[in-house]
């Protein structure tokens, strides 16, 4: 682990209080966070920012980073373990943003060896599905800890003996001597497969591995509000680690079949409203359909094509809050698709009595030229 600079990634001082390392992470998550800042280095800054809140807004943490250069204390190379991956985030965190991002990429690189590997699904849901929200059973394969022998892998759970090489632990430590000096380095026990354990009897049900590949249905509870590309995390529903340690998280990411007549952008629903041009001149009541329903949109005398109409709080609930964008209707004055003699000579008629502000502008410019 590269020993980094945690006060200057937050860009405090040394002698930083707990209150100016939470402002200068909040800023500085909000500026990197992969879902408001597209660019290239954003996903690395935002890591960063998080692994160096994480241990600096810890005083146990903070006090062996600034004695050792590390938030476990003295260190011998090797893994590091402690630091969560990038998903399961920093302990501020849940307080700035939701369990909710948008997917970009794998984090598995990122993983720590006590955690299993995060597994990743799609889930497709319905526009109304999202607006409202919805629970939905998701099944998959995941690899699960043996419940026969507690993940071990020896017969009932304990026939097994400690690995006498790494005295448990999976790991040894060695010496290695360099130009620069001797160096403590530690790596997994190859007598044990870093293990920890020796099994004298193995378990028949996982045939000594300790894990089993399985497979689960869960049942996943859709925010309302949710957007096409945004990923649900449950934590600890992913792949148990081979040896022991923590599950990795279920990230289920949701695709929104697109509705036949209503678009959505962020939180406001749109309706090209498609009329005849002489109820646009006329003025009409018409029905229209929105999330909740018909509602009966009433569209004023000598209204524009291209005229949009506001409805408030119609549109979709925003995410974990109590309040909702709009619904916005484009009023398209449709023209006839063809027209008989006395039709065209009505129109005519009209058009001879018609006088048009914005027309009459324009050609009074050009009269001028
Ligand atoms: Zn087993
Ligand atoms: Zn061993």
């Amino acid at each position: 682990m590269a020993n980094k600079d945690y006060y200057s990634i937050l860009g405090v001082d040394k002698n930083a209080s707990a209150d100016e390392i939470k402002s200068a992470y909040r800023r500085l998550a909000k500026k990197y966070h992969p879902d408001l800042n597209k660019t290239p280095e954003a996903a690395e800054k935002f890591k960063d920012v998080n692994e160096a809140y994480e241990v600096l807004s810890d005083d146990k943490k903070r006090a062996n980073y600034d004695q050792f250069g590390s938030a476990e204390g003295p260190q011998f190379g090797g893994t590091g373990g402690g630091f969560g991956d990038f998903f399961s985030g920093a302990g501020g965190f849940s307080d700035i943003f939701s369990d909710i991002f948008s997917a970009f990429g794998g984090s598995s690189s990122q993983r720590v060896m006590e955690k299993g590997d995060d597994i990743f699904l799609n889930l497709n849901i319905n526009f109304e599905e999202a607006a409202f929200g919805v629970e939905k059973n998701v099944t998959f394969n995941k690899i699960e800890k043996c419940a026969s022998c507690n993940g071990t892998g020896a017969k009932n759970g304990k026939e097994f003996t400690v690995c006498p090489n790494c005295k448990g632990s999976g790991r040894v430590r060695y010496q290695q001597n360099s130009v620069f000096g001797t160096t403590i380095r530690e790596a997994g026990c190859t007598t044990c497969n870093a293990t920890g354990k020796i099994i004298k009897e193995k378990c028949e049900n996982c045939n000594g591995k300790g894990y089993k590949k399985i497979s689960k249905t869960v049942k996943v509870k859709v925010p309302a509000g949710i957007d096409d590309g945004q990923t649900i995390r449950m934590r600890g529903e992913g792949n148990a680690p081979i040896r022991e340690g923590i599950n990795g998280d279920l990230n289920i990411r949701i695709s929104v079949t697109p509705h036949k007549i209503l678009t959505r952008k962020g939180n406001d629903i749109y309706l090209d409203l498609y009329i005849p041009f002489t109820k646009a001149l006329l003025g009409t009541k018409i029905e229209i359909p929105t999330l909740k329903g018909s509602y009966l949109l009433t569209i004023p005398e000598l209204t524009s094509s291209g005229t949009v109409m506001r409805l408030k709080n119609k549109g979709v609930k925003i995410l974990n809050r109590e309040s909702y964008g709009d619904m916005l209707v484009t009023i398209k004055a449709e023209p006839p698709k063809s027209f008989d003699k006395s039709t065209r000579k009505a129109i005519e008629e009209l058009d001879a009595k018609i006088e048009l502000k914005n027309y009459a502008k324009y050609q009074n410019f050009l009269s001028k030229m």
